[in-house]
């Protein structure tokens, strides 16, 4: 059984008083105990992040670089993110991979140093409506993964996938809870070769794009799709619900 598990990306959002608010309005909610919550904070918010969910959320990095320290202006390792007490990263998501062009050999190599590190990663894939309307969801998605594999090697317990389709992020055009299960299921599938068939049970798929607390609980009783990656909505006292879909 697959522990559901919705993580809240912040983006490039919120002042330290809104995360302040956001994360007392989380601590003071009833959240579902089944369900494990992450949100992905801003760097700059890490600290007080960290200091304030006082080990009742996860906290994750929205990004990190893939060594360890050196001349690399601007970035912040996996090591200086275990050193502040930060225990997961987002990887590879649609606006790295397009706004900053981030490659799947990147993401990768990004993935594999941050699990060295012992951090757990959120890695994105997804397509974008180009290619879904050319058929080639499955094809992007594969090769996406499939260079995730590599880098993962046997350490998928540290390691959720978040199918985001880019079509449907920031854009409130959610997947269809079939659009999304269909994904899911052949994501597993493809898994189950190309990986391990344990690993393709066990792994947790997150569905990202323009969830909300009102087409939250349809998707989330889809069988294979286990949490969510919310952006917009995570801001918002929604989240709540969006985390309590099962309930
Ligand atoms: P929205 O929920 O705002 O569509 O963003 C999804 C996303 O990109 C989460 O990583």
């Amino acid at each position: 059984t697959r522990k559901f598990v919705v993580g809240g990306n912040w983006k490039m959002n919120g002042d330290q008083g809104q995360a302040k608010q956001i994360i007392e309005t989380l601590k003071s909610a009833q959240l579902d105990p089944n369900v494990e919550v992450v949100i992905g904070v801003p760097a700059i918010h890490l600290f007080l992040a960290k200091e304030l969910a006082a080990g009742k959320l996860g906290i994750a990095a929205q990004n990190c670089w893939k060594v360890a320290k050196g001349a690399f202006t601007g970035e912040i390792s996996p090591a200086m993110l275990k050193d502040a007490g930060i225990e997961w990263v987002i990887l590879g998501h649609s606006e790295r991979r397009t706004i900053f062009k981030e490659s799947d050999e990147l993401v990768a190599e990004k993935v594999s140093h941050a699990l060295d590190e012992g951090l757990k990663v959120i890695a994105c894939i997804g397509e974008t409506l180009e290619e879904r309307e050319a058929g080639k969801t499955e094809e992007v998605v594969f090769r996406q993964t499939k260079a995730l594999v590599a880098a993962i090697g046997s350490r998928w317990s540290q390691v959720v996938l978040a199918y985001e389709p880019v079509w449907a992020i920031g854009t409130g055009k959610t997947a269809s809870p079939q659009q999304a299960q269909d994904v899911h299921a052949s994501l597993r599938n493809w898994l189950s070769s190309n990986a391990s068939p344990d690993v393709a049970e066990s792994v947790r798929i997150q569905y990202g794009g323009s969830v909300t607390a009102t087409n939250a609980k349809e998707l989330a009783a889809c069988p294979d799709i286990d949490g969510f990656l919310v952006g917009g909505a995570s801001l918002k006292p929604e989240f709540v619900d969006i985390v309590n879909a099962n309930l």
